[in-house]
């Protein structure tokens, strides 16, 4: 990936899986499955029941949703528990040191705190999504 590829990500699923394959060294774990609009139980075979089994055992008759959706568990560009996993990955945390920086435009920059390597730098809307993007700036070295 180019250093403009990576600035002009929005966040979702292709930052969240660079991320993971580039920093974390796992794939995301990306599932089709049927969700409980109720309690979020998901299911990939709906041929036994439409009903959400987890809500049926609470008594609740709850019809599961009809259409596939994608969904995977690793969500560093938009949560930040997943985000400070990240910056505690001995590579970035021993390496960079990068730290997360609020700013009065409402903006947040994330850059590395030890001297040294590439500019990773970067200004987001959200600090997760400037955490992933100058992790990955600083990993790839673009
Ligand atoms: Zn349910």
């Amino acid at each position: 990936m180019t250093r403009d590829q990576i600035l002009t990500l929005k966040p979702d699923r292709k930052l969240d899986g660079a991320v993971a394959h580039n920093v974390m060294g796992f794939k995301l774990n990306v599932r089709e499955v049927y969700i409980c609009p109720e309690c979020g139980w998901e299911t990939g075979d709906l041929e036994t029941s439409s009903r959400c089994q987890a809500c049926w055992a609470n008594g609740d008759r709850v019809t599961m949703s009809d259409e596939k959706e994608s969904v995977y568990d690793f969500k560093p560009s938009t949560d930040m528990n997943d985000a400070i996993q990240v910056l505690q990955k001995p590579e970035i945390m021993d390496r960079f040191q990068i730290g997360l920086y609020p700013t009065s435009f409402g903006k947040w920059i994330a850059r590395p705190f030890m001297p040294g390597g590439k500019d990773c730098a970067v200004q987001a809307d959200s600090p997760s999504e400037a955490i992933c993007k100058s992790v990955l700036l600083a990993v790839l070295g673009v």
